[in-house]
């Protein structure tokens, strides 16, 4: 038996002892990861730190806070959600006792990305948690560091029998795929995501795909464009542009270009200083790989903001450098349009106004986000209801991913099913249809038996 085989048949073993069902296991569960946050944050943040060259403070912002949050609130919900849901009821079933009842799926297998490795990672195993699953966790073995540390971390904390965490790559992964689960989650790009979502018809098993895309970003002449532009410089360039919802690209008119490079070059500045390299709120790309291509998107493109880089060795603290940057005039088919950026580039793109945006946006693949800034609640309206996305944000960045009563997830190519608060729970549950009869009132069921002859049906 291979490990990943090995890992599977022990959570499906105590998945059928049935402990994971019970509510107070749940929350014991859950405050136990809860937990983990708190006395293992330095090791957390240390793994990322060496990693993705994240500060101690930026782990905490973009990954431990928001997993808190989730955790607090699914322990402070959980009753409520897993309780069954009373519906309306027909003519016919007036009398009986009609219900959803949430109830485990099983077996759940989640796939994380590197980008956010913990967020990605741990909010899906919160949800199945709270679902009452048993779940493997299969972190990216591209963020190596953090890897090592939820392969030992979690085991110390939250039920290693029913949590099984399996490192490893495309080998590890694909021998997992070949292993039966009653739910696949998966986050990454979607060519992978195509292939979790073959695997998975094999036992029809259910997917949850969150995938990227490019993200477009509308800024309107007429809106505070030094505001926005220092909002869309923050979404950019956090985490160094390898955010799945980062702003992939600004659409705008002509007679604004000038201006929206000068304002994101002084945001750049104040968050970055004249010497980004340096600063240790930015980023690094992650490896040789990615750095590569995000290099030759560059080509084609006129640097109007950046645009300096360095590959030096990986044990330099420089390595991997690529300055948060902005690219002028750019054509839809330059390189650097023709598939997600994740990195420090920010293409600018004229159109001659919303008409002109909305068709573009429609052209493309349905993007994670939609990003739009005006002053003009219909040109709000309009891009509310002449596109459409997984998410949309009006004025700002990033921010809806942390609401946890908005679903999380993409439409089209940037993925399927969506998660984050009860939606999670909700994603890894069977919503059961419950109705309860009474074997009394018989006489009104006469008209559905045979003979159904005109007298009986009154006709
Ligand atoms: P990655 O390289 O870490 O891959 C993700 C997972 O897929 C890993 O666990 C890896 O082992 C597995 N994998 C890779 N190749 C595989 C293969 N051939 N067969 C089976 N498994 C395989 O991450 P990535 O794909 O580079 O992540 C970046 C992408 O993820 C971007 O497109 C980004 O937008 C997207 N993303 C989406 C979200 C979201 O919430 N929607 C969040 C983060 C990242």
């Amino acid at each position: 038996m291979s490990k990943e085989q090995q890992a599977v048949a022990c959570a499906r073993r105590a998945f059928e002892t049935g402990r994971s069902k019970s509510l107070e296991h749940r929350i014991r569960q859950l405050k136990n990861l809860q937990r983990m946050f708190t006395e293992r944050q330095k090791e957390i943040a240390d793994a990322i730190k060496k990693d993705l060259n994240k500060s101690e403070v930026g782990t905490q912002l973009y990954e431990t806070l928001g997993l808190e949050g989730e955790i607090s609130l699914a322990i402070r919900k959980l009753k409520e959600w897993a309780a069954p849901r009373s519906v309306e009821k027909n003519l016919l079933t007036l009398s009986d006792t009609v219900y959803i009842k949430p109830e485990p799926l099983g077996v759940v297998l989640i796939i994380g990305a590197w980008n956010y490795p913990w967020a990605v990672t741990i909010q899906p195993l919160i949800g199945a948690i709270a679902a009452g699953n048993a779940a493997v966790i299969k972190p990216s073995e591209v963020c190596v560091h953090t890897a090592k540390a939820m392969e030992d971390l979690l085991p110390i904390y939250i039920d290693k029998e029913l949590y099984p965490v399996v490192t490893g790559g495309v080998p590890e992964t694909q021998e997992l795929l070949r292993q039966r689960f009653d739910h696949i989650f998966y986050t990454g790009n979607s060519v992978v995501g195509k292939l979790i979502m073959e695997a998975a018809a094999k036992n029809l098993t259910p997917v949850t795909l969150e995938l990227g895309g490019k993200s477009p970003c509308y800024i309107d002449k007429n809106c505070d464009i030094s505001i926005a532009c220092r909002r869309v410089a923050w979404g950019k360039y956090t985490n160094c542009g390898q955010t799945c919802i980062a702003p992939d690209y600004i659409l705008c008119e002509p007679s604004i270009q000038d201006r929206v490079i000068e304002e994101i070059k002084k945001s750049i500045k104040e968050f970055y200083t004249d010497n980004p390299k340096t600063c240790t709120d930015y980023g690094r790309i992650i490896n040789q790989r990615h750095f590569k291509r995000i290099m030759a998107m560059l080509e084609d493109s006129t640097i109007a903001v950046g645009g300096e880089n360095d590959e030096s060795d990986s044990f330099l603290c420089f390595s991997l450098f690529t300055s948060p940057t902005v690219l002028r005039d750019v054509k839809p088919e330059a390189k650097v349009m023709q598939e997600e950026i994740f990195g420090p580039l920010l293409p600018i793109l004229s159109v001659s106004g919303l008409d002109e945006a909305i068709k573009f946006i429609n052209k493309g693949e349905k993007p994670l986000a939609l990003y739009v800034f005006t002053s003009d609640d219909k040109v709000i309206k309009r891009m509310v209801d002449e596109t459409s996305s997984g998410g949309l944000l009006a004025n700002d960045c990033l921010v809806h991913y942390s609401v946890s009563s908005l679903p999380f997830g993409g439409v089209g190519n940037s993925g399927m099913g969506c998660y984050h608060g009860k939606f999670s729970f909700d994603q890894l549950s069977h919503l059961r249809s419950c109705l309860i009869k009474q074997l009394k009132m018989e006489g009104v069921n006469s008209m559905r038996y045979p003979p159904h002859t005109p007298k009986k049906l009154g006709w």
